[in-house]
Formats: C-alpha cells, sequence, structure tokens
C-alpha cells in the first residue's frame, strides 16, 4: 500500500511502525536526559567540576540570550519578548558577572575554547555593543583558541548588512537561522512571515561581509504543511546552498508552552502525514547533493560536519549534531546547560532565580545530574548509534569495564526490536536498517535504562 502516489515512494506505515513512530522518546542530546536532572544541594559538585578540568583541555562556551523581537507560536525555546531594550542591557550585565565570577574557578588555561556559540531566543535582538561586551568578556576571561568556530542565531527578519559586518568583525563564522518553511500559508500559521527573498538577501548579505558557514533550521509537522510544500522548501533552501540544514518534527506540547495553543490542532498533520513530510524532505535535500548525517541533518559535502561523519568523529551534544569535540562544555545565562565528565549543571530554570543568584555572588547552578559509570557507558553506546546508526555495545562497554550481562535488558528490547524489523543483529553488532533510520531514537531508548514511557515526557519519535 502506498501514500503519496505522485511521489511514488513512501510507504504507508503498518500498525508496527505507527506504535513506534507515535512513541514519546527522548531525542538523545545527553544521556541520561535533562528530564532526570535533580536539584543540587549547592554548588560545591559544579565548583569540582570546574577545577577538576585538565589544564589542557578543549573548551566548549555556550551563552543563552532570551529574547525574541517576537513569539513564534511553534517556538520550544526558553525565550521571551521583552518591553524595551534595557531588560537586555541588563540582562549582559548580569552575564558579564557571572562569566566574572566562574572563569577564575575554571582550572583550564586561557585559550582554549575551541567552540563559541551565541544561542536563544534570539542573540542578535543584542545590538553590536552589548554583542561586543560578551565576545571580549569570554576572550577576556577564558580565550579562545585560533581558528575557533564563533556561531550565532540570528533572525533575517530583522538582520541587517550593518549588523553582519560587525559580526564579521567580531570574528563570528557561522551562522544559523529558522526557515522552516518557505510556504506563506504555513508562515501565517506559525506567525513567522519572511519571504524567500528575505531569506536570500541575508544569506547572500552574510557571505558578502565573510561568513561563510550558513546553517538553516527546517520543520515539519507544522500547520498546513504538505509533501508537497516540504519539498519545493527543500528544493528553494538547497538553491540558497547552505551549509547544513537541520530537520526537525514540529513537537505540538501547548500544556507546557502556552503559545502552542494559537495553533488550531485540526491544522496539524497526522503521524502518516509527518513520516510522508520527513521522508521527502530527505530524499529532495540528498537529491540536491546534501550528504544526510544522523537522524536530522544534511550538510555539504565540503562541511567539515561530513567530514567527521566520514572519520567517525561526529558528535552529538545538547546543540544537536556536532563537531565540537571539547572536552567541555560551559554555558552562561538563563537555563544553559554545562557539560562534562563527570555530569550535567543547569543555570537557573527562569530569569529572575538566575539573576537574584548572580547578583548576590553565587553560581546560579542549582540542578543537573552527577553521572555513574554505568551512564557513560550507556551514554557513549546511544551516542555512537545516533551518530553512525551501527554500535558494538559489548565492545563499548568492556572499553568501560563491564561485561555484557549490564546490557541484558537492552538485549532483551533489541530483540523485540528486531522481530519487528527495526534493527539487524550480527553477534552483537545492533546496526539500523536505511529505511528505519528516522526510528533510530526508538533504538536508542534501548539502552536508556532511565526510561519512563510517559505520555508528554518527550517528544514523539516522528
Ligand atoms: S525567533 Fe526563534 S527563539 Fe524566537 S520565538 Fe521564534 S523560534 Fe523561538
Amino acid at each position: 500500500m502506498w501514500g503519496r502516489r505522485a511521489y511514488g515512494y513512501f510507504a504507508d506505515m503498518d500498525d508496527i511502525l505507527l506504535k513506534y513512530a507515535n512513541m514519546d522518546v527522548p531525542r538523545y542530546t545527553s544521556y541520561p536526559t535533562a528530564a532526570q536532572f535533580v536539584d543540587f544541594p549547592d554548588t560545591s559538585l559544579w565548583e569540582g567540576w570546574l577545577g577538576s578540568l585538565d589544564k589542557q583541555a578543549s573548551l566548549s562556551a555556550y551563552v543563552h540570550i532570551p529574547f525574541c523581537e517576537k513569539l513564534c507560536w511553534y517556538c520550544g525555546c526558553h525565550t521571551s519578548v521583552p518591553n524595551g531594550y534595557d531588560r537586555a542591557t541588563s540582562y549582559v550585565d548580569t552575564l558579564l558577572k557571572e562569566i566574572d565570577q566562574t572563569a577564575p574557578l575554571i582550572a583550564t588555561e586561557h585559550g582554549n575554547v575551541s567552540h563559541f556559540h551565541f544561542g536563544g531566543g534570539t542573540p542578535t535582538f543584542l545590538n553590536g555593543k552589548d554583542i561586543g561586551r560578551i565576545v571580549d568578556k569570554i576572550e577576556e576571561k577564558m580565550g579562545l583558541r585560533d581558528g575557533a568556530e564563533v556561531a550565532i542565531e540570528i533572525d533575517p527578519r530583522t538582520f541587517s548588512r550593518k549588523q553582519g559586518e560587525e559580526l564579521a568583525q567580531m570574528g563570528f563564522n557561522r551562522a544559523s537561522f529558522g526557515v522552516q518553511d518557505f510556504n506563506l500559508e504555513v508562515q501565517k500559521k506559525i506567525n513567522r512571515v519572511q519571504p524567500y527573498e528575505q531569506v536570500e538577501k541575508c544569506v547572500n548579505e552574510l557571505r558578502d561581509v565573510g561568513i561563510p558557514s550558513v546553517n538553516f533550521d527546517l520543520i515539519y509537522g507544522l500547520p498546513a504543511q504538505t509533501v508537497e510544500s516540504v519539498i519545493e522548501t527543500a528544493h528553494q533552501t538547497a538553491a540558497l546552498n547552505p551549509s547544513r540544514v537541520a530537520v526537525f518534527g514540529y513537537a505540538h506540547v501547548p500544556w507546557f508552552k502556552k503559545h502552542m495553543k494559537l495553533i488550531k490542532e485540526e491544522d496539524l498533520p497526522g503521524t502518516q502525514e509527518r513520516y510522508e513530510q520527513a521522508l521527502a524532505i530527505s530524499k529532495a535535500l540528498q537529491e540536491e547533493g546534501y550528504i544526510a548525517v544522523g537522524l536530522d541533518h544534511f550538510v555539504r559535502p565540503d562541511d567539515n560536519m561530513a567530514h567527521a561523519l566520514k572519520e567517525g568523529t561526529l558528535r552529538r551534544n545538547f546543540q544537536g549534531y556536532t563537531t565540537d569535540a571539547a572536552d567541555a562544555m560551559i554555558g552562561f545565562g538563563v537555563s544553559s546547560i554545562s557539560e562534562f565528565p563527570q555530569g550535567f549543571a543547569q543555570g537557573g530554570r527562569d530569569t529572575l532565580s538566575w539573576r537574584n543568584a548572580v547578583e548576590a555572588g553565587r553560581s546560579p547552578v542549582g540542578r543537573g545530574l552527577e553521572i555513574s559509570k554505568e551512564d557513560k557507558m550507556r551514554a557513549h553506546i546511544i551516542e555512537r548509534l545516533m551518530c553512525d546508526f551501527e554500535v558494538d555495545p559489548v565492545a563499548i562497554a568492556k572499553q568501560h569495564g563491564f561485561d555484557q550481562s549490564t546490557l541484558m535488558a537492552a538485549f532483551d528490547r533489541l530483540k523485540a526490536l528486531q522481530t519487528d524489523g527495526m534493527v539487524e543483529m550480527k553477534g552483537f553488532i545492533v546496526s539500523v536498517p536505511q529505511d528505519r533510520k528516522i526510528f533510530v531514537r526508538n533504538i536508542a531508548q534501548a539502552f536508556d535504562a532511565h526510561y519512563v514511557q510517559a505520555p508528554a515526557k518527550h517528544s514523539r519519535a516522528v
């Protein structure tokens, strides 16, 4: 039975595939996932992690800017629309204090930041002066390595050439932005109207001013989207030649993000349609010469992520698939997550508690998770599966000092997945068949010792 006969290659989902597609499973940008974080009694654990970093460790720095000009109704980020720029300036003042207070605790020598990422929200909500203050502070207190990747998320609706020139001058060499879908009807239904010409102008200006690497985010499963509209968007995207394209499924969680109530549920595509849209975008982008990377990335053959895939060095962290192989990631700003070999730590969950802590001279880190040796081993298996679609879990367990009996429950779950045709097993080697790659999160879940099946805890697999 075939779905989109006009396209001729989308098999209807049978009951087995539907079961997996409708499961709520983690995105596994970390293991254990943020759902397992607990409150920390104090900040000693986190401070100990900062102090135990190797002098020569490579670091990744992340700053979170929680402001946008206008709220997109599909948005799942930690952001808000402030009623004036003053809030942003005062946020940056506190952020600089947080860096001042944290940097002396980091044992790594100055000059070891290999990746520096501004995320949000819309970091370019900040003016050039405030972005510059943050860049200067990171450079002063932590120091960037030569050739470091310095990346920022921008909004093509508010981007100007002058802003691009300022960013290039400050050393930014990668910019990413949400395109989602070029179809005007879809854009209206998600409260984010940005015509193709506006995005094209933004991309051209970024390249003109010397920011060569541009990433796009696309989303499927949005209201009014169809297989036809996402294929059109994929071809329009390729015409602008971004280095990387990330494709995510829209997660409709109005009980968690109230503004999503503005999206009418009857306008949302069903599971079969979402599945077809995901496959259609993937096929169209690969036809345009993009290389599929992991579950949701597509990259130009000359992008460093394509090299990482080839060399087996692709990584996955809170920002998704990455070439960032840093030993630790240190986050600044509200809700930012830091990642260390020993575990995870999160700054204040809301701006008020984050600000109060920093202004009182305390670390805003209030929660996180210390990971066990077994967590580390499972994280390693899950990361390789998510990146390579093939893993030898027993070999990895041995590297971490465990024998295969630790993975008995995982192998039981894999047996069921194998019966359903979701995985292939050769001895202990687990591989995901080409036409089941979209379900890799379901397969990774077999190794998740913390997973609790509960509706609305995670996002739908497809
Ligand atoms: S611009 Fe980005 S972060 Fe801001 S509301 Fe829209 S999707 Fe969310």
